[in-house]
């Protein structure tokens, strides 16, 4: 980078520049972006990936919150034809406003990782538009999105996560690759929103719910942690064990129970609100 475009990582803006070739070069390798493909970056930051996306000739629209790394990247990547720089916020992007055709749509991003959480909620609501994910994260946070039941990592995110897609966490990348260094291990997670959903809940609010109040509390049986919204029958009659704690049972069995709180609501309106 030019004297001109020197620039020093902001920490509130959770700036850990990718700086290993190698590194890089195996993230790439992993996304496989081609000439056809619709490419979003999010955070392109000194634009470590972005070259390689744009040395695809896939159409790549690149979001920054980052004003001062606005002119840094114009100046890199302006006169390439297939680069589209938006500047703005992630969490409340419009991804609709891209235009991409449903499906398409393949989201990159060495993610801050004070937004990662809500930025993959974010995109979860617009998963009908999303072919995959390729994301850079802290390990801790890949490890939670693809645990399953029985793990001390599974919880609200892996269920979440997991109800829309398939979550194949690729490999770590240690602090060395970053300039600065970030204090934690980072991982590649591969995110595929699944054609069909494997198991669709009837309302999927009624599953954010149940495995919210669930994992408020993981150490309890079901039978208690539930008590608020479903008694010991309705849990039964979902076919789960209520002596169970949260940890112990699958997406399915959470859909089962969402629908049977979804039932309950439907044959006693007035009780939605206990
Ligand atoms: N992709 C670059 C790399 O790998 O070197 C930069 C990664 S750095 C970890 C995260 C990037 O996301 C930074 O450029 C930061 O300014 C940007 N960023 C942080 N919060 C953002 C937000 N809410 N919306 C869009 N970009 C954001």
């Amino acid at each position: 980078m030019s004297e001109q475009y020197q620039h020093r990582a902001r920490k509130r803006f959770g700036q850990n520049f990718l700086h290993d070739a190698g590194v890089i070069h195996r993230i790439l390798r992993a996304i496989h972006p081609r000439t056809e493909d619709r490419l979003l970056e999010i955070g392109p930051g000194q634009g470590a990936l972005t070259e390689g996306l744009l040395d695809s000739d896939g159409h790549l629209d690149v979001v920054e919150i980052d004003l001062d790394l606005i002119p840094i990247l114009t100046h890199q990547f302006g006169q390439r034809s297939n680069f589209h720089l938006h500047q703005g916020d992630a969490l409340k992007f419009d991804f609709n406003s891209l235009g991409a055709a449903p499906g398409s749509l393949r989201v990159v991003g060495n993610l801050p990782y004070n937004i990662s959480t809500p930025l993959i909620f974010h995109l979860l609501d617009n998963a009908a538009l999303i072919r995959d994910m390729h994301f850079m994260l802290q390990k801790e946070v890949v490890e939670r999105m693809a645990a399953g039941p029985g793990s001390g990592d599974y919880g609200r995110l892996s269920i979440m996560v997991q109800y829309h897609c398939r979550v194949e966490h690729l490999f770590n990348v240690g602090p060395g690759a970053f300039n600065p260094p970030p204090k934690v291990d980072s991982a590649i997670v591969r995110i595929t929103p699944h054609d069909v959903l494997p198991h669709p809940a009837k309302d999927h609010r009624m599953l954010e719910r149940v495995v919210r109040e669930a994992f408020n509390q993981r150490r309890k049986t079901l039978r208690n942690t539930l008590k608020a919204l479903l008694d010991a029958q309705s849990i039964e009659a979902a076919g789960v064990d209520g002596s169970l704690r949260p940890e112990q049972i699958d997406l399915a069995a959470f859909v089962r129970l969402a629908d049977e709180l979804t039932n309950r609501a439907n044959s006693n309106p007035i009780g939605t609100e206990n």
